[in-house]
């Protein structure tokens, strides 16, 4: 199990028998660590089914396991290869009766807990209700119960939140569900008070694994150190710079108390990054610079200088997006990228996803959106482009049956049954079937009546959609069609929550608008651009999406573009890496109640802000190390705030990437040998120090 490793990261995946820290930079091989020792732990005899790998994400789970496989094997099945939560849910499964709960105990997703918690703190305001939700949320991950939230609370609102927490708590043991941070909290529980049990897991799991450590939270620090037990047997790794859940919780203590918890804990460095060039890796070392050091590391590449870190300016987001587009076009047709999978496109937060996706759709890229909801897969989006996919082509079945109950129009589903019989035995399509004279004479005339009108507004549509050209025409269709279809109304009625529908319905907007300027002709300056564009008649833009929502089709190849956030670009890599909206006031986000640097009239930033600026400069971090080739870093000089558009800086970070305060050497080698040195003196340094720190707070 030692090819393909270095002599550090061997060092790491041979030390089987005790407590093992590896430490280190992005790139820098800790995920491979992890693979490996799987098998090496196997190879010594280890049962696959005693060893268990804990992972960030579902999906970094499924791909250690696909690796694990072609290292290892078949024996790779039985390792236990899951998120924390997946763990929680296979303890409370098995053990649950202990505390009472039944196996088949149910999982409230966020929604559910909005639900409950409205109802144990008597209020119908969904967005009162999540603020209790994050609050209690936030008191689990640190362990507490809600006594004890209470008897910490600093104020009223604290304390008033800490007893709702108490009634929700006895809400979910009378409806035998568990939310999303019991799935943590209440295995911690099992094996804290019940013996029995903690022993029984404790013999069970002969080696436990663990990536991205930094992310931990505290009650997964404690829930690890029940299952490991005194003996320790474990392997973490992950990197203090690449923490970036603090707003959820997770905490860098967990890196601070290990050396404590586990005097004999093997602490290995990694040092040489493979994944990028020195451009890409300087521009990273030179951005976390700045940001307090818990443990020193340096980075060093052997894959050469490559291609410089581009900076690309924008003047707003559309703007933006188009250039993205016309990069990863360029370097494909130059050859650099083979395969549109080459390329990811990171942001910071979900909503920026829907201008890559009308660009990337508009010049037929395929993509996909990890890590959160593509904007064409929203459901109102989905009702529409049903509706245009229907005007474009009658016969589209599945586009028949999503338009006519989006909204629903008195067409009930038995009715919808028996026209589908009878289109099937007739092989026709359902929109044929519902002009046939001889429909069922079990439908009953109302019914008829109902679908015939759906059919005649279908082809009153289509008619209008083939003689409205232009955006301003366009903008009267559309606006119109949904006033008909009262659509809004629609939206409304079907959600509780009026925030949720009033953003769906901005959505809805939003698509009407890309739609319109399709249409072209216009001069559009609503955000700074001014374009004139060749007209097109709405049914031709029609026709273009209904072309595109193949694309979905063509992701199950999965060669596609990756957008995603760069919370959820964690751990993986690609040849060629965009980061977007790298703007002050987007990355870094604001910082304070206004947008600029912020914080005091004084200049000096609160400790509050002070923090929040490292986990932003940690995420920035993040994604320039998702690079391995070519890195693309790009901004807007204008940028939404709220409805209007404001004039925008370059984020801070732009500069201090491009500082040459380079910390690649020309000859690693060299350098390496006292950097090694350093760093075994500095682990011992922080370990004493830590250790000192412990005892002092213990005193
Ligand atoms: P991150 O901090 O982003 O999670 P990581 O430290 O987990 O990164 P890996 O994903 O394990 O790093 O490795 C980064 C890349 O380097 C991968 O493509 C991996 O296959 C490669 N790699 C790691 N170690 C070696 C090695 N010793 N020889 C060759 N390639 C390596
Ligand atoms: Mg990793």
């Amino acid at each position: 199990m030692s090819a393909g490793l270095n002599p550090a990261q061997q060092e790491a995946v041979n030390y089987l028998h005790g407590p093992c820290l590896v430490l280190a930079g992005a790139g820098s091989g800790k995920t491979r660590v992890i693979t490996h020792k799987i098998g090496r732990l196997i190879q010594a005899g280890l049962e696959a089914k005693r060893i268990a790998a804990i992972t960030f994400t579902n999906k970094a789970a499924a791909e250690m396991r696909e690796r694990a496989k072609g290292l290892i094997g078949r024996p790779a099945k039985d390792v236990l290869i899951c998120t924390f939560h997946a763990l929680g849910v296979r303890m409370l499964r098995q053990e649950g009766a202990v505390l009472g709960l039944k196996p088949q105990f149910s999982i409230l997703d966020s929604d559910d807990v909005t639900g409950i918690l409205k109802d144990a703190g008597g209020t119908t305001d969904a967005a009162t209700a999540r603020q209790w939700q994050w609050a209690i949320s936030l008191w689990k991950n640190m362990g507490l119960t809600a006594a004890q939230a209470e008897a910490q609370a600093k104020d009223d609102n604290e304390r008033v939140t800490a007893r709702i927490m108490a009634r929700y708590e006895e809400r979910l043991a009378a409806y035998q569900g568990v939310d999303f941070d019991d799935l943590i909290g209440l295995p911690l529980k099992l094996l804290r008070d019940h013996q029995e049990v903690r022993e029984k897991w404790q013999a069970a799991l002969g080696h436990v694994l663990v990536d991205e450590y930094q992310d931990t939270n505290a009650t997964q620090y404690e829930l690890l150190k029940l299952l490991v037990g005194a003996r320790g047997r474990f392997t973490a790794v992950g990197d203090d710079d690449q923490s970036i859940y603090g707003w959820r919780g997770a905490t860098l203590d967990n890196l601070k108390k290990l050396p404590v918890d586990y005097p004999q804990l093997k602490v290995v460095k990694l040092e040489q990054n493979y994944r990028s060039t020195s451009a890409i890796l300087r521009a990273a070392n030179n951005v976390i610079g700045p940001n307090p050091k818990l443990f020193q590391k340096t980075l060093f590449s052997e894959l050469g200088e490559g291609e410089p870190v581009r900076v690309v300016d924008a003047d707003h987001e559309e703007h933006e997006a188009e250039r993205v587009v016309a990069r990863i076009q360029s370097l494909r047709a130059g050859g650099l990228g083979k395969d549109w999978k080459d390329f990811a496109v990171l942001y910071r937060a979900n909503h920026q996803a829907k201008v890559f996706e009308q660009a990337l759709r508009k010049a037929q890229i395929p993509y996909k959106v990890s890590g959160g909801t593509s904007f064409f897969d929203r459901a109102e989006i989905r009702d529409l482009c049903a509706w245009l996919r229907l005007i474009v082509n009658n016969d589209d079945d599945p586009a028949f049956l999503r338009a006519i109950t989006a909204p629903k129009r008195g067409i009930g589903h038995q009715t919808l049954q028996s026209l589908g019989v009878f289109a099937g035995k007739y092989k026709l399509s359902l929109f044929e079937a519902l002009f046939s004279n001889s429909l069922p004479s079990a439908l009953a005339s109302r019914a008829i009546g109902s679908l015939h009108e759906f059919g005649r507004y279908v082809n009153d549509l289509e008619y209008r959609a083939r003689h409205t050209t232009g955006a301003e025409d366009a903008r009267t269709f559309l606006t119109d069609w949904l006033k008909d279809i009262a659509y809004e109304k629609h939206l409304y009625d079907g959600e509780d929550n009026e925030k949720v529908a009033a953003a769906r319905w901005t959505n809805v907007l939003d698509f009407c608008d890309w739609m319109a300027q399709r249409c072209g002709g216009q001069i559009d300056d609503t955000a700074g651009v001014t374009t004139a564009s060749e007209k097109k008649t709405l049914m031709e833009v029609a026709q273009t999406i209904s072309l595109l929502s193949t694309i979905s089709e063509r992701e199950q190849e999965q060669n596609v573009v990756t957008l995603s956030t760069l919370h959820a670009s964690k751990g993986l890599e690609w040849p060629h890496v965009m980061l977007v909206g790298v703007t002050e006031g987007m990355l870094p986000f604001k910082l304070g109640d206004e947008d600029g640097p912020a914080g005091r009239a004084d200049g000096v930033m609160s400790e509050g802000i002070l923090q929040r600026l490292q986990e932003e400069r940690r995420l920035m971090y993040v994604g320039i190390t998702r690079a391995q080739r070519s890195l693309a870093v790009s901004w807007t000089k204008r940028r939404k705030k709220g409805r209007e558009m404001v004039q925008a800086q370059p984020s801070r970070f732009i500069a201090e990437m491009a500082l040459e305060q380079s910390t690649v050497k020309e000859d690693p080698r060299a350098k390496l040998k006292a950097l090694r040195a350093e760093f075994a003196q500095k682990a011992v340094d922080n370990a004493a120090a830590a250790a000192a720190a412990a005892a002092a707070g213990a005193a």
